[in-house]
């Protein structure tokens, strides 16, 4: 345990007739204590005398922190000093700066029990959700620490004429990317993508989210300790629509995660710089029940998919799909399963799903429940805020009947609800999946592997999980993970998760004689020349 303190693990079952309050409980403190809130906040640029802001602690909706503002001019203070660490940086051998990445690996597996506190403190999610992100972060720590190198290595090409052009294709670090995180995986959003972005040459400007700033921060301090210089991550912190235009005004690159609206407006900012910019946005993720699923796999299956994180998770499912021949089988046990799960604001293990993060998250998921069952939809299960534990929890939430006009239906809800729909067939299954702007994650249940693959292959998403929720697709971080459509342009994890963050450099090396007319041929005789050339190398098979 770090410093953080719970008093209790207050958890409670769901489901009729359970008290209000936990039997016995005590109430649960996630206040961070003021000496690690200072000594974390001393690491964010803020010149002079910073305005504060405070964040709620969403298990208690009491302060949880003070924080200081950066300012549009503070964002260019950090890109100047983040630009003249970046040269150094840069100047290492990669082999060097990969290092950096895997005794950070090794910290953070130590010391996890203090992030995991402080991403409970300020997300108020379960424990265990807590850990998918150190789960994340060391994945991607291990894989760019010990794959970078290749990676970014030059790469020799075929040159414009065999032998004698010698042509290299070299990986240039970008500069400094300014990286804008989202609330909803503070670790894994905001370090697990800066990782590639460091070991590739690059320096990093990170607005996290106001909210979940101190786990950024505290990520920061752990990878300054592991060797990264500390200049070379900047945090800024401030209310996004005016400090993080200023950060896509100055970066070279720009790595945005957050919502399909402001991923939009961030693009048209970096488009209008000539920088290029990935964009990780929302989803409104499927899972297809095949016919011949294993229906208990499903069933937990569905429980993880749809309420980690009480569903704040971009890769969650919102829209069960059930071959018709299975649905009530399926129903059955899903709900069951769903009934069974303990709500809980604990700083331990324990809880199966914690609290929403915020008013906001709660007013929306409150409001996407009430209006569908005003037009006919039936709660199968949950269905509740629950302010006897905590002021944004809501109960893990099934809808039957819910038909197009509903917002439920179509809207990212973003919290932990879930609408099921029946199918006959597979192309139906398939239609109704792509039937979404969106295109960030699914997920199949069959028995046929095959089959769940060749399905997969149909589903417009960037991700497809067979037989698990997301975790198998998103912990496989040697393969990019991103969005199709409105779910994003660009990758994480994977070749395209690192070469993002470079420019790509071709060196070739002209010898022995020069393309163009020369040993006394005039141009028709070296177009000539040149014909039959072209024409003996696709007959010799060159690329
Ligand atoms: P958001 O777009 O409101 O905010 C994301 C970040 O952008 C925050 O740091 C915010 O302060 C900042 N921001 C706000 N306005 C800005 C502006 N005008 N210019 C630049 N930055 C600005 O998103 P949110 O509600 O905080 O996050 C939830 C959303 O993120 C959901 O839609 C979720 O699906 C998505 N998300 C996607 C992924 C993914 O990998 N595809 C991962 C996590 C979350």
């Amino acid at each position: 345990m770090s410093d953080l303190t719970a008093d209790a693990v207050a958890t409670e079952q769901l489901g009729a007739g359970n008290p209000a309050a936990p039997g016995g409980g005590r109430t649960v403190t996630a206040a961070v204590p003021p000496s690690l809130g200072t000594r974390l906040a001393a690491g964010v640029t803020a010149t002079g005398e910073p305005d504060l802001i405070d964040t709620v602690a969403p298990l208690t909706g009491e302060r949880l922190a003070s924080l200081p503002q950066s300012t549009p001019a503070d964002v260019e203070v950090a890109f100047q000093l983040a630009r003249r660490a970046q040269a150094a940086w840069a100047a290492l051998p990669v082999r060097r700066r990969a290092a950096v990445l895997l005794r950070f690996h090794d910290l953070l597996l130590k010391r996890q029990d203090e992030v995991l506190d402080l991403i409970q403190a300020e997300t108020g999610k379960a424990r265990l959700h807590a850990f998918e992100e150190v789960l994340a972060v060391a994945m991607a720590a291990r894989h760019y620490g010990r794959a970078a190198h290749s990676y970014l290595r030059d790469k020799r090409r075929g040159g414009a004429l065999p032998v004698l052009t010698h042509a290299v294709e070299a990986r240039r670090p970008k500069g400094v990317i300014g990286h804008i995180s989202p609330w909803n995986y503070p670790l894994e959003l905001s370090v697990g993508d800066a990782l590639p972005a460091f070991v590739a040459g690059n320096a990093v400007v990170n607005k996290p989210d106001t909210q979940t700033a101190l786990t950024a921060l505290w990520a920061r301090e752990l990878l300054v300790e592991a060797g990264l210089p500390a200049d070379l991550w900047q945090v800024v912190i401030g209310d996004g629509p005016v400090i993080g235009p200023a950060v896509v005004e100055h970066a070279d690159y720009v790595s945005f995660t957050g919502s399909t609206r402001t991923g939009r407006d961030v693009a048209q900012r970096a488009a209008a710089r000539l920088v290029g910019a990935s964009l990780e946005l929302g989803g409104k993720n499927a899972m297809l029940v095949l016919s011949d699923a294993d229906l208990d796999a499903a069933a937990a299956g569905a429980v993880r998919a749809c309420f980690s994180s009480a569903g704040q998770l971009c890769i969650s499912i919102e829209r069960l799909l059930v071959h018709r021949s299975v649905a009530d089988a399926f129903l059955e046990r899903f709900a069951a399963r769903t009934r069974a799960l303990r709500l809980g604001g604990g700083l331990a293990y324990g809880a199966d799903m914690g609290s929403l993060v915020s008013v906001r998250q709660l007013e929306t998921t409150t409001r996407h429940v009430e209006e569908a069952v005003k037009a006919g939809a039936t709660v199968v299960a949950g269905g509740r805020a629950r302010p006897d534990l905590g002021p944004f929890f809501f109960e893990p939430t099934i809808l039957d009947g819910v038909t197009p006009e509903m917002a439920v239906c179509a809207e990212e809800t973003f919290g932990p609800v879930v609408s099921v729909y029946r199918f006959d067939t597979e192309d139906e299954a398939v239609a109704a999946a792509n039937s979404t702007p969106y295109g960030l994650n699914s997920s199949v249940w069959t028995r046929d592997l095959r089959r769940g693959r060749s399905v997969a292959a149909r589903l417009h998403t960037g991700t497809v999980n067979v037989n698990e929720a997301y975790a198998a697709a998103y912990g496989s971080v040697g393969s990019p993970m991103g969005g199709m459509g409105d779910s994003g342009l660009g990758r994480r994890h994977g070749a395209e998760g690192i070469l993002r963050f470079t420019e790509a450099q071709t060196i070739a090396t002209q010898r022995l004689m020069p393309i163009a007319p020369s040993f006394g041929l005039d141009d028709r005789q070296f177009a000539a020349v040149m014909t039959g050339g072209l024409r003996a190398l696709k007959a010799l098979r060159f690329k």
